[in-house]
């Protein structure tokens, strides 16, 4: 292909399409360890095994609503229906009632719901005399009952392996009985960019120099419910002191990850000091735009990825390709499945080969709803500023190389 000829990154091998290479560092990455927590201790990690109810949800029949148990046997004929109240029953109750035949039960919101009864009528629908009640309407069977498991059953399993515990699981599985879960122990992750150029922001910057965007940036890509991140800051462009940096962070490290110097140019060190290591190397090159350097191996027991420098490729190759792998170490198996379609609004012509990532945004829609793209920006992977105001990122198919108005696309949303 053209665009594979004329590759920048100067790395051997051809380029991998953006879905292998996704698949492929899902692949290498392998799920972190388990470690038993409480429930009170979880909130965000991910679940190492199944968990089943010690207890059925709701663990007995009551009431949805403050009204009246009947037996519907009772009601025979056409209402209206004249009811005698013989039972008052509250939430707590432990007496495990039965009701008589034709008498009807006081009850109240989750109250259990005594034996022989198989409706509540809601208070709101009866007129009370004393102790008597009358209705008009006919329940249906088993109306404003919540039956005893009919949310999750005895031992019935409660959440699947490979979830995030998030606080409405949690609170599922605190119905359920449960107190302790075997989790994925947290994932540690070292960072660092490298570049001779690079100075953080507050310092002063002198000719040459730029700031920092990447730091900040992915580490606040980093998913803190089950990441514990080492920020190792910026590194010069000295291949001795990459090559150490690397070996002793994935020496204490699940995953690496750096920025900038992964290209094959004289002042790009990584590949170099990942070779030294004995590092596998899984991808080299992406058939991806922008991002097309992007390095993911494995150092010592460690994954490694080496995103590029430019800031919008190390964003883009981040999200395509780095996540869905830390999703993986982490023991995640949900896959967020994120993307829209959405319609082009603009034309843009560009060589075919690689699939291709543009900020847009969008003000309005098509007659079915399509979000209608605005592309920002250029396209240089370089740029912050189009990012930064876009409301997604369209996705262009690496095959067409005439994008015109109109043509459906993909988005996904930022
Ligand atoms: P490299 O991949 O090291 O050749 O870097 C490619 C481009 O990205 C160069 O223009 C770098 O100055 C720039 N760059 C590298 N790292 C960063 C960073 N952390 N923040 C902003 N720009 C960067
Ligand atoms: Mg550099």
């Amino acid at each position: 292909m053209a665009d594979t000829a004329r590759c920048s990154a100067g790395k051997p091998g051809a380029a991998l399409s953006v879905d292998a290479a996704r698949l492929r560092a899902i692949a290498v990455a392998r799920p972190v360890e388990q470690e038993t927590l409480a429930l009170v201790s979880a909130v965000g990690r991910v679940l190492a095994a199944p968990v089943f109810a010690n207890s059925p949800l709701p663990p007995f029949d009551n009431s949805a609503m403050d009204g009246y148990a009947v037996s519907l046997a009772d009601l025979s004929g056409e209402g209206p229906w004249d009811v005698p109240v013989t039972l008052r029953i509250a939430a707590g109750d432990s007496r495990g009632l039965t009701l008589a035949q034709g008498e009807a039960a006081q009850v109240f919101t989750g109250a259990p719901v005594p034996k022989g009864a198989d409706a509540v009528v809601m208070q709101e629908n009866v007129t009370r005399l004393g102790d008597r009640i009358t209705f008009f309407l006919r329940p249906q069977s088993g109306q404003n009952i919540r039956r005893r498991g009919e949310d999750v059953q005895i031992r019935g399993r409660a959440l699947a392996v490979g979830v995030e515990l998030t606080p409405p699981r949690l609170a599922l599985l605190a119905g359920c009985g449960v107190t302790d879960v075997a989790v994925h122990r947290r994932v540690r992750i070292a960072m660092f960019s490298t570049g001779d150029e690079l100075v953080e922001p507050g310092g002063d910057l002198a000719p040459g120099q730029i700031y920092n965007s990447n730091r900040i940036m992915l580490g606040a890509l980093m998913d803190r419910r089950w990441a514990d991140v080492t920020d190792l800051g910026i590194l010069r462009d000295n291949p001795a002191r990459v090559r150490a940096a690397i070996r002793e962070a994935a020496q204490s490290h699940d995953v690496v990850i750096s920025s900038g110097g992964v290209s094959a140019g004289e002042e790009d060190h990584i590949l170099d000091a990942l070779r030294a290591e004995n590092a596998r190397l899984d991808i080299l090159k992406v058939a991806i735009r922008p991002g097309k350097p992007l390095t993911v191996g494995r150092v010592a027991d460690a994954l490694f990825f080496g995103l590029p420098g430019n800031p919008y490729a190390a964003a883009i190759t981040f999200s395509q390709i780095v996540r869905p792998a830390l999703r993986r170490v982490a023991g995640l198996c949900e896959d967020p499945d994120i993307w829209i379609p959405a319609v082009s609004g603009f034309s843009y012509t560009r060589s075919a080969g690689r699939r291709e990532f543009v900020p847009v945004t969008w003000s309005q829609r098509d007659q079915i709803g399509r979000p209608v793209l605005e592309r920002l920006g250029r396209g240089a992977s370089a740029s912050l500023y189009p990012i930064a105001q876009a409301q997604g990122i369209a996705v262009l198919p690496p095959e067409i190389a005439n994008i015109l108005p109109g043509m459906p696309l993909r988005v996904e949303p930022i």
